[in-house]
């Protein structure tokens, strides 16, 4: 079990550019079974991640 700290005086930073985005972009993607999301960084455009929509209780 590990314990989640919440810390709200702590800003993330954008692992590529090292500056803390004041937003994140989503993107919409097709899939072919599916929808997809591609988050992004709007300093640098490196994507921080992308997830995926499989079902209603997911994203
Ligand atoms: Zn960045």
């Amino acid at each position: 079990m590990v314990a989640v700290e919440e810390r709200n005086d702590i800003q993330p930073v954008c692992p590529h550019c090292k500056e803390p985005p004041a937003r994140i972009v989503r993107a919409r993607i097709q899939e072919m079974l599916g929808k997809a999301y591609v988050w992004s960084c709007p300093n640098c455009r490196a994507v921080l991640g992308v997830t995926h929509r499989k079902g209603f209780w997911m994203g």
